[in-house]
């Protein structure tokens, strides 16, 4: 049994999900503060190869709750997302991120200890590298993280390293890019409130109500003046998690990749993509620069290609497409 925790969140149950396809039965944890019913019940109720998908509502910053799911399964390894991950905010209110993301899973790792579980998937971000130096960013870049949501997870890499030394706990620590895209059948997506990424704003102009899409800057040094990432499929990305837990199982060493696409797209591009996939001229505003955006950010993902044996798939138009799939019916259950 996988432990998935932050596993009815967007990326944890596209990651939830190539797990089941996989064979591997899960345990979903998760506060539902972010995350949402309705995908547990997507996922419930998807019995691939009869697998069994089951979900404890809990909180990592509560040690009983987690320590109880260790109790009630026998859990082989965790696949850890459960964390606040948005920078302006953890900025403003960075005890909430410290409490959190760092205490949260101190307190899930001391669960995993207890009960002699030494493996875990961990979600990390490009955000641990903080301001460029240079790019395509390899992991050998410095880490040196401008906001506290990135010092958060860079905390958590350098505690796992510590944890292998001292107690053999073996982590694999996944750093992501601009994670882009929905399930391409639809049955879950991308649901923030407030959503403040790229492609679902784009896409959420599409859809009336005065909704004007504001572009963040169009004076960077880049090659059309607007932000240039590297936006890696969520599809893509969640198999990455089954490779790395594979990886793992069979022996692998305490390890960290980067997940992106090695292609940069600007902002003014991914624009023009959900115009031509939407077939609308979506409503456009130029705004000041967003506080904190680094021209360009962009992975240098060999290592996961040599080690995990990893190649991301889908293309750029492949994500907004199935976002829109996924926004029209979101909009739907929304409104
Ligand atoms: N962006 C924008 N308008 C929005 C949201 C994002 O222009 O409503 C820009 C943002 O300034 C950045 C890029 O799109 O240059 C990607 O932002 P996102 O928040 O999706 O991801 P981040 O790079 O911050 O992780």
């Amino acid at each position: 049994m996988i432990l998935v925790t932050g596993g009815a969140g967007y990326i944890g149950s596209h990651n939830v999900l190539a797990l089941i396809e996989a064979g591997y039965e899960v345990v979903i944890f998760d506060s539902l503060e972010i995350g949402h019913v309705e995908f547990v019940e997507t996922l419930k109720n998807i019995q691939a190869k009869g697998k069994v998908v089951d979900f404890i509502k809990g909180d990592l910053q509560n040690l009983s709750q987690i320590k109880s799911v260790f109790e009630k399964y026998k859990i082989d390894a965790v696949v850890h997302f459960a964390a606040y991950s948005q920078v302006a905010e953890s900025v403003k209110n960075p005890q909430k991120y410290y409490y959190n993301n760092v205490y949260g899973t101190l307190n899930l790792l001391n669960a995993m200890l207890e009960n002699d579980v030494k493996r875990i998937v961990f979600s990390s971000t490009a955000a641990t590298y903080g301001e460029p130096v240079y790019v395509p960013i390899d992991e050998k870049h410095p880490q040196t993280p401008i906001n506290t949501y990135g010092k958060t997870k860079l905390m958590i890499e350098s505690i796992m390293d510590d944890y292998d030394n001292a107690y053999g706990l073996k982590s694999v620590r996944l750093r992501y890019f601009n994670v882009a895209g929905a399930d391409s059948q639809s049955r879950i997506g991308e649901w923030h409130d407030p959503e403040t990424h790229l492609i679902p704003n784009i896409l959420k102009s599409t859809f009336g109500q005065g909704r004007v899409f504001q572009m963040f800057g169009d004076d960077y040094d880049t090659k059309d003046g607007t932000c240039v990432r590297d936006y890696i499929n969520v599809e893509d990305l969640a198999l990455a998690h089954v490779l790395a837990l594979k990886y793992l199982e069979n022996g692998g060493e305490t390890n960290y990749f980067n997940l992106g696409t090695q292609n940069g797209n600007s902002v003014k591009e991914v624009f023009s993509c959900c115009e031509k996939v939407t077939g609308q001229n979506i409503p456009v505003e130029i705004c000041p620069r967003r506080q904190g955006d680094p021209a360009v950010l962009i992975a240098d993902n060999n290592k996961a290609q040599d080690v995990l044996n990893w190649m991301p798939q889908k293309s750029l138009e492949e994500s907004v497409c199935s976002s829109y799939n996924w926004e029209s019916k979101l909009e739907k259950i929304i409104n």
